[in-house]
């Protein structure tokens, strides 16, 4: 089976330290076709200063990974986006000034609190917590849809699109997404409209969930509404989980109706169908 490995962290990000080459090793031992680092770009007033996003860096590495290693698997450039509804115009002439192999579109943020400290749920229970964030979701998937005129894109994939259960289950201890179907196939319903494919992230399997974001019922549910392809992501943060979970994610696709895993190179969108 063909895996691409479409969203991960090196020390490129603030919250990694793995050395890109060691993850690149990984992927070849792996047996990955194509993996894509997608660091960090946050523009949250008090999460820039530490952002390690620099292009031109990464670019440097990235070609001199592609001399190394690149007769054995792709080596993409990506960023995850993380979405903030008061930072667009600048993030907007970041993609626009840069040339990437793929765009992430995530949601970290939600009405102000970020989703990974505890003290900003305050006053939240994990269902409003969890409805808050999936609007969130929603509206990062209609801006992107802004967007699309004449087949052009500015964002390509959307991130782990119910990731809010990882941190319920942490905070609470219950990660319940179902009782937001509605508000579920409205997200996946933008996100076509938006030509913005979804990730099955399978970090969550990795953080003490059974299912990874987002779970089998929404993947069946995207194909029932025409959704052909979709993305597969370890959001690995080390060598040690390159590559964690994919083929898990890909029989999962297999099983609930999508049949192609969908890859990016230089923005264009190619279909790995799977066996
Ligand atoms: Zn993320
Ligand atoms: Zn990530």
């Amino acid at each position: 089976m063909p895996l691409f490995d479409q969203h991960l962290h090196s020390w490129h990000s603030f919250d990694c330290e793995e050395a890109p080459e060691q993850s690149v090793r990984a992927a070849i031992e792996q047996g990955l076709a194509g993996m894509t680092f997608t660091d960090h770009f946050d523009t949250h007033p008090t999460e820039w200063p530490l952002c390690r996003y620099d292009y031109d860096l990464l670019q440097e590495a990235i070609a001199a990974l592609r001399d190394k290693y690149g007769d054995q698997l792709f080596i993409g450039h990506g960023i995850e986006i993380c979405y903030q509804p008061e930072r667009m115009d600048f993030i907007l002439d970041y993609l626009n000034s840069h040339t990437f192999d793929v765009v992430l579109l995530s949601v970290h943020w939600f009405g102000g609190r970020a989703l990974h400290v505890r003290d900003h749920w305050a006053g939240l229970s994990p269902r409003t917590g969890t409805e808050a964030y999936l609007r969130t979701v929603l509206e990062a998937a209609e801006f992107a849809g802004t967007f699309v005129r004449d087949g052009q894109r500015m964002f390509d994939i959307l991130g782990h699109l119910d990731l809010v259960k990882r941190y319920t289950q942490r905070f609470f201890g219950e990660a319940d997404i179902t009782p937001f179907s509605g508000l579920i196939d409205e997200i996946l319903s933008a996100s076509l409209a938006a030509d913005l494919i979804p990730e099955i992230n399978a970090s969550t399997w990795r953080q003490g969930l059974d299912e990874p974001s987002p779970a089998d019922w929404v993947v069946q549910r995207y194909a029932a509404m025409g959704g052909r392809c979709m993305s597969i992501g370890s959001d690995a943060h080390s060598a040690e989980h390159i590559g964690a979970g994919l083929r898990e994610a890909a029989t999962l696709l297999l099983e609930n109706g999508i049949p192609a895993i969908a890859i990016f190179r230089n923005r264009q969108r190619e279909l790995l169908p799977l066996p």
